[in-house]
């Protein structure tokens, strides 16, 4: 016959072979624990704080004021993890702490990198990863770490173009497809960018506000049943990533009659819709939004949209002449802190400034690939403004190509330490090798004070390279490697 146990944490069953099973739960209400359930016991059990065997295997999982095992009476101890959390990801472009000086929506992240280099040999010498992680089953993906209200660091992985949600169990080192929990949102936005926003302070099992063909919703992980559920936030059909700026959040969605903006204030009762350029505007093949100086930018192939609270949102159409190159890297930033786009016209490549109509623009030498203040012309870092020539520290550079990746902005803005992928001996068109036109061999390297070798790589498709920082290791994934490669932060490399 089974027992009930009440605890602190829920009430759990205890079956007539001595096996605990928890039916209903504080944070996640009834539950239906499976036999699945049990072949994750100490996954769980970490992250809800129950109590695992040290010395016996009488059962895999017990209620979480269990101190010794009721059948043997060995001590139990309690699964939660006593570690401080490891630094939380949610992607580059989800950085809150980021400096107010740096724009978001780029890969810059702030939090502190640096420390990759210690113990590894500087030069062009080929390191190795010093770990390895199976790649989530399905790509492209976006990551996110944390604990995410619950007990332990764990690591997410959603699909946005499969609507698959990937959870990586450390325990069993597999990753699980979390499954949607009776009515919720199905998690796929292909319309344009991806972008998510992480939640100011996560309830339990919160991942992210994300958005979604049929809406921006809550997302939330049940990790005892491995399910999902959401709450709406907005239920209309998004044709763009959500933005965070000054307390607003918003987005772009469609209308009966167009495109429109929607924004709500934190804690403000009613959301706000504004039209757009008469609902005139594309449905989609929006970039992830940007951030800056209390103003939202998406941008379009056709022009780009800005918006500040409280204000009519702008349309701007880039000059007929003009075409912008999102593939070389995004919006960068000049020493004075405006934003640029690098675009071509019949004079060339040229920087056209974001966020005015008609912007100023400025003629370059040749393409220059980057985001924000981490900026590439050839194999030389431009240092100064996006279009001021290259920095020569070696003639070599100027035969290779570098594609930057990561920007690690911790403090001063001036000094640039990121993750780059390099390739030597480069002859052909920028735009050739980003369009996955040519599969050469890489270096990946991370810049700083001095620059390390951490791997080399072949890639065709090097703007599909993503990195992530999980258990204080740096991650990097491609969508064609089966396995994840890892560095240690804090001293890897010995
Ligand atoms: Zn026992």
């Amino acid at each position: 016959m089974a027992f009930t146990w009440e605890t602190p944490k829920g009430v759990w069953q205890e079956d007539e072979n001595g096996s605990f099973g928890l039916s209903r739960s504080k944070d996640f209400g009834e539950i239906a624990w499976s036999p699945e359930a049990t072949g994750r016991a100490a996954d769980i059990a970490q992250l809800i704080g129950a109590s695992v065997p040290t010395q016996c295997s009488c059962a895999p999982i017990f209620p979480d004021d269990f101190a010794h095992c009721p059948e043997c009476g060995k001590p139990l101890r309690n699964a939660a993890s006593n570690a401080k959390p490891a630094p939380e990801w949610w992607g580059p472009c989800g950085d809150h702490s980021l400096s107010e000086l740096a724009p978001k929506g780029l890969p810059i992240t702030a939090v502190n990198l640096d420390s990759i280099v210690r113990g590894r040999t500087a030069g062009q010498s080929t390191g190795r990863p010093d770990t390895t992680m199976l790649s989530p089953p399905l790509a492209p993906c976006v990551f996110a770490s944390s604990r995410f209200g619950l007990l332990a660091d764990r690591l997410i992985a959603l699909s946005f173009e499969q609507n698959a949600l990937q959870y990586w169990d450390p325990h069993e080192k597999q990753w699980l497809r979390i499954a949607a929990d009776g009515d919720a949102a199905g998690l796929s936005f292909t319309r344009s960018a991806y972008y998510w926003i992480r939640p100011a302070v996560p309830e339990t099992g919160e991942i992210a506000l994300v958005p979604t063909d049929s809406g921006l919703y809550r997302l939330f992980l049940n990790p005892v049943t491995a399910s999902y559920l959401t709450r709406p936030v907005w239920e209309k059909p998004l044709v763009s990533a959500p933005a965070q700026v000054q307390q607003h959040t918003a987005c772009l969605y469609k209308d009966s009659d167009g495109v429109r903006l929607w924004t709500a204030k934190a804690r403000a009762p009613q959301p706000q819709v504004y039209p757009c350029a008469g609902g005139q505007l594309p449905d989609n093949g929006w970039s992830r939004p940007i951030t800056l100086n209390g103003q939202v930018i998406w941008l379009h192939q056709r022009g780009h949209l800005v918006w500040k609270p409280g204000a009519e949102p702008q349309w701007l159409p880039w000059r007929a002449d003009w075409e912008p190159r999102f593939s070389f890297g995004g919006a960068t930033q000049s020493r004075d802190g405006r934003l640029w786009l690098m675009g071509q016209n019949e004079q060339g490549f040229t920087y056209v400034q974001l966020g005015v109509p008609d912007g100023p623009s400025t003629v370059t030498d040749g393409a220059r690939l980057g985001f924000g203040s981490f900026v590439f012309r050839l194999g030389h870092q431009v240092l100064e403004d996006p279009w001021d020539a290259g920095t020569v520290e070696d003639e070599n550079d100027a035969h290779a190509l570098v594609v930057p990746v990561l920007l690690s902005q911790s403090g001063d803005r001036r000094k640039r330490t990121g993750l780059v992928l390099r390739y030597d001996h480069f002859v052909g068109t920028a735009a050739a090798m980003l369009d996955g036109r040519e599969e050469r061999d890489a270096k990946l390297q991370w810049i700083g004070d001095q620059i390390i070798t951490l791997d080399r790589a072949r890639i065709s498709t090097p703007l599909e390279l993503s990195a992530f920082v999980h258990e204080d290791h740096l991650w990097l994934h491609h969508p064609d490697w089966r396995e994840m490669r890892g560095w240690r932060l804090n001293g890897g490399g010995k």
